[in-house]
């Protein structure tokens, strides 16, 4: 005991200053030519880094078939549930890259806005900052510059900057009144270019209730790969929104269901990004959320800024330059705010605005 106390001390002494020299910001990151960041709305950093919970899967109030629930999600480590719950997150994006927010290792990610509400969150990730009068989901348009419009008024990227969102408020957060790029949100249509463009309009159109703010994000992911094969951008956003709509539902097997299934895009993308020449080595992603949700078992459906662990968030990064590091184990403390201007930094751009944009995170 007393050698092995002494062997982690020695081990500690030598490997901390090594690790810390690591860090660095992004902007001295060789950068990528291409950047997707997709957001799933209001997922939590509990079950992103430890699986599904004991209390909820087994709550039969939100979770009606606890036993395929964990037949499906379910195993006393919380190593393995995570990779049941998102496999292609835990074994190739933490494989090659950097994933930031578990709590246990005191290492934060956290919004800085003080609502935890969607506009608010979506607000600071592409403005890189908060602002008080920024406090509804209501659809007003964003005055503050956003990193997508600068990244697509800068000559390598004009007309190569998209997104596709599930909610149908993104217009209003990303201004597309004056952006100058689109912003396919909701159930709008897409432009009928193609057989397979068509068919999404067709099956959306048959899907679509006045009632519905957000879209089904099968098919949001849809039109998004459509674009893509279509049109080539550099820089995409796409925006899901049902682990949200779920969790609000108090139906804790869909929220499960959702995140596996978000899960699942990812791996598709990765894949249409490592298998199409151009974005092949030479995309980087960044995958997070918008908020937290309630820590306590009571409150887990619901989030904002009355709601205990609302603001705590979780963030991953990975592209080919990105030091696989993995899932980040020191302390730390990471805003929301601060991926704006990361963004830019792995395009090898700098977001400049006529308001303060907060530094971006330091990468391993
Ligand atoms: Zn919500």
């Amino acid at each position: 005991m007393k050698n092995y106390t002494i062997c982690v001390i020695l081990l500690m002494t030598v490997y901390t200053p090594i690790r810390e020299k690591q860090i660095q910001p992004a902007k001295t990151i060789q950068p990528a030519e291409n950047l997707f960041i997709i957001t799933t709305d209001g997922f939590r950093w509990q079950e992103l880094f430890l699986g599904a919970d004991s209390l909820l899967i087994n709550d039969a109030s939100v979770t009606p078939d606890a036993e395929t629930m964990k037949m499906l999600y379910w195993d006393e480590q919380p190593e393995k549930r995570r990779k049941m719950l998102m496999p292609f997150f835990w074994k190739v994006v933490a494989g090659k890259g950097q994933v930031f927010g578990n709590r246990f290792y005191d290492n934060k990610v956290n919004v800085a806005n003080i609502y935890s509400i969607s506009y608010p969150g979506y607000h600071e990730i592409f403005t890189g900052k908060t602002g008080l009068s920024v406090a509804s989901n209501d659809k007003i348009f964003n005055n503050n510059t956003n990193v997508l419009t600068y990244l697509n008024e800068t000559e390598k990227y004009k007309g190569k900057v998209v997104a596709f969102t599930s909610w149908d408020v993104f217009p209003y957060i990303l201004n597309e009144k004056e952006n100058g790029f689109p912003v396919n949100s909701g159930y709008e249509s897409m432009e009928a270019e193609t057989a397979g463009a068509s068919l999404i309009n067709e099956v959306q159109a048959s899907l679509q209730k006045p009632s519905l703010s957000t879209r089904h994000d099968r098919l949001t992911f849809l039109a998004a790969r459509e674009y893509l094969e279509q049109h080539q951008p550099k820089v995409m956003f796409l925006g899901l929104g049902e682990t949200d709509e779920f969790a609000h539902q108090s139906r804790y097997d869909l929220y499960l269901e959702q995140a596996h299934a978000v899960d699942g895009m990812i791996a598709e993308l990765w894949h249409w990004i490592q298998t199409t020449p151009g974005y092949k080595d030479n995309t980087t992603m960044i995958i997070t959320t918008d908020h937290g949700r309630g820590r306590r078992e009571s409150k887990w459906s619901k989030h904002g800024m009355l709601v205990g662990g609302s603001s705590e968030t979780w963030m991953a990064i990975v592209g080919p330059h990105i030091q696989p590091a993995g899932e980040i184990k020191q302390e730390q403390q990471l805003f929301q705010k601060q991926i704006a201007q990361t963004i830019a930094e792995l395009l090898g751009e700098e977001f400049q605005t006529d308001h303060a944009v907060a530094k971006s995170i330091p990468l391993h």
